[in-house]
C-alpha cells in the first residue's frame, strides 16, 4: 500500500490534559465547546441536504461515523450526536429504514482515551470503538467511512517545522516560542509545514471516505490580511512566550531549554484553507461557512484555564510540571494587567466546511 504512512512517521503527540480534574481538557474547554454549538445547526441542515443516502458504496445497513482529534470529550459527543441526529433524520425524510451507527473516535494513542470511555453517553444511540493513530497518516480502510468530522484539530502541525530549531537555518527561531511576530522564514516555515500536514491530511481521508460520503471541519482561522500581532489568540500566545523568556533570565529555564520548545499551532487564512483544497484536488466543497470570534465573555482564569488544557502538555515535555504551574501562575498575573478589556481586539474566524470526495478519474 504506498499511500498507508505508518503512525511512527508522526512521532510528535501532545494531547489535551487527561483525566476531568481542575486543569483537564474536559473541564476546560468550553471554547472549542462554543464552535461545535456555532456550527451545530448549519452542519446539520447540510448534512441532510447533501447527504446522498442512494450513492453511498459501503453497505447501507450501518453508517460509520468518525472524529479525528476527539481528546477526551465532552465536546466530542455533541458533534457526533449532531452528525448521527441528521443522518438519522435524512433516513426518516426518505422512508429508508434507520441504519445502526458506529462512531469512530480518533487521536493520538497518547490520548487519555480511558476518560473518554469512562464518559460515553449512557443513552447514545450509536456503537463506538477507539482509533489511535495520527489522522495525518491512513486510519481506515480503503472507502469505508461516511462522514468524517474534525473539530479544533486540524490546527496541531504533525510536527514543530525543522528549520526553527536548526541554529544554521535563517529560520531559527531563537528565544521564541511560535511564529507571531517572528521573521518571515518561521512564518514560512510555519505555512508551509501547514500546507504538507494538509496535503497528507486530505490525501488519507481521499482513501478512506466512501462514495458519497461527507467530510466536516471546523477550523480556527484568522483574516486573509492581518498581521499575527492583530490575532487575539497569537497576542495569548506571546505573553506565554515572555513568561518563558522572564523565566529565562531568573534561572528557571535555561536558554538552550528555551530555544527548543516551540508549539506546533498553526492558525491558516480562508485562502490558504481553501488553498490546500485546490490542490487536493479530490474533494469538492459543498458548504463554507465564516463564523466571527466565539470568545465574548471569557474571564482571565477561563482563558488560562483553557490555554493550559491544551498547551500545558508542549511545556511539560520540555520542562516538566512544575515549570507549567509556573508558567501559567506568571501568565495569568500578566493577563490580567496587559488584557483588561480582553474583547475588543477579536479577530479569529471559524470556519465551518462540508466536503464531498469527487469519484475518481
Ligand atoms: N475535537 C475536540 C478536541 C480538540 S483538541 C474538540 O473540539 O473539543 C485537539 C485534539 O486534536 C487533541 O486531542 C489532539 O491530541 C488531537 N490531535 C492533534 N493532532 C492530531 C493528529 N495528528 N492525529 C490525531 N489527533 C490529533
Amino acid at each position: 500500500m504506498e499511500d498507508r504512512r505508518s503512525i511512527n512517521e508522526f512521532p510528535e503527540s501532545y494531547p489535551m490534559n487527561e483525566g476531568d480534574g481542575a486543569y483537564s481538557y474536559a473541564q476546560n474547554s468550553r471554547h472549542q465547546r462554543r464552535c461545535i454549538e456555532t456550527a451545530k445547526e448549519s452542519i446539520k441542515e447540510a448534512i441532510v441536504k447533501k447527504f446522498d443516502i442512494k450513492t453511498l458504496s459501503a453497505p447501507l445497513n450501518s453508517i460509520f461515523v468518525a472524529d479525528l482529534g476527539c481528546s477526551t470529550g465532552p465536546n466530542t459527543f455533541l458533534a457526533v450526536q449532531n452528525i448521527v441526529d441528521a443522518i438519522e433524520l435524512k433516513y426518516q425524510q426518505s422512508e429508508n429504514e434507520i441504519p445502526e451507527f458506529q462512531v469512530f473516535f480518533n487521536d493520538h494513542a497518547s490520548n487519555d482515551f480511558n476518560t473518554l470511555f469512562k464518559s460515553f453517553p449512557p443513552n447514545r444511540n450509536y456503537l463506538t470503538a477507539a482509533v489511535p493513530g495520527s489522522f495525518y497518516g491512513r486510519l481506515f480502510p480503503k472507502a469505508t467511512v461516511h462522514i468524517f468530522h474534525s473539530s479544533n484539530s486540524l490546527n496541531w502541525l504533525s510536527k514543530v517545522p525543522k528549520e526553527i530549531t536548526d541554529k544554521t537555518s535563517p529560520a531559527w527561531n531563537k528565544g521564541r516560542i511560535h511564529y507571531t511576530n517572528a521573521q518571515k522564514e518561521v512564518v514560512e516555515a510555519y505555512a508551509t509545514q501547514y500546507a504538507m500536514d494538509m496535503e497528507s491530511f486530505l490525501c488519507a481521508r481521499a482513501e478512506e471516505l466512501a462514495v458519497g460520503g461527507l467530510m466536516v471541519l471546523l477550523i480556527s482561522a484568522v483574516p486573509d490580511v492581518i498581521l499575527s500581532s492583530d490575532v487575539t489568540i497569537c497576542t495569548h500566545l506571546e505573553l506565554l512566550e515572555s513568561c518563558l523568556v522572564d523565566m529565562e533570565k531568573v534561572g528557571l529555564v535555561s536558554e538552550a531549554e528555551l530555544d527548543s520548545v516551540n508549539l506546533p499551532i498553526y492558525f491558516p487564512s480562508p485562502k490558504e484553507v481553501m488553498a490546500a483544497f485546490g490542490r487536493s484536488k479530490r474533494f469538492s466543497i459543498e458548504g463554507i461557512q465564516e463564523f466571527g470570534n466565539q470568545d465574548n465573555q471569557v474571564s482571565l482564569q477561563t482563558l488560562t484555564l483553557t490555554l493550559r488544557a491544551g498547551l500545558g502538555g508542549v511545556f511539560e515535555k520540555h520542562f516538566g510540571n512544575d515549570i507549567v504551574d509556573e508558567v501559567f501562575d506568571r501568565f495569568s498575573k500578566k493577563v490580567a494587567t496587559k488584557f483588561l478589556n480582553l474583547n475588543e481586539n477579536q479577530k479569529t474566524l471559524l470556519l465551518s466546511v462540508l466536503l464531498k470526495c469527487k469519484p475518481n478519474d
